[in-house]
């Protein structure tokens, strides 16, 4: 029986961790439709569900490789958009925040210094905001 699936797993691309979220998902999704009855929820939790075995069993690994790559990006983008606002929450009494008007960087000041020019360390862009 192991060497039977061993050999149905062979050249097959098998789990990672876009497959993980994709199981978790669609566990959470089940579990909503349980508790709110609504079909919707059913469908895409299976949904989720087949895209996850469709992707362990499939045989085009680069693809899925890329695939996983293109989540780990996206992860990586969500999760430091949510540290930089949790660290903006954080010094608040401390420091503003202001985006500089030419390329968007988000600037750091001290609080409380009255009307400060701010130069942009990244485009060199100076403006002026009240601190
Ligand atoms: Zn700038």
């Amino acid at each position: 029986m192991r060497d039977k699936i061993r050999q149905f797993m062979a050249g097959r691309y098998g789990t990672d961790a876009l497959n993980q979220f994709l199981s978790v998902v669609a566990i959470v999704l089940l579990l909503i439709s349980l508790v709110t009855r609504w079909g919707i929820f059913t469908w895409l939790g299976l949904a989720a569900l087949v895209y996850c075995y469709f992707r362990t069993f499939s045989r085009n690994i680069s693809r899925r490789t890329e695939e996983n790559y293109r989540f780990y990006n996206l992860k990586e983008r969500v999760t430091g958009k949510f540290q930089g606002v949790k660290r903006r929450w954080d010094d608040r009494k401390t420091y503003r925040y202001f985006r500089c008007p030419q390329c968007h960087q988000m600037l750091r000041v001290p609080k409380g210094r009255g009307r400060i020019e701010i130069s942009c360390p990244r485009c060199g862009t100076q403006f002026i905001r009240k601190s």
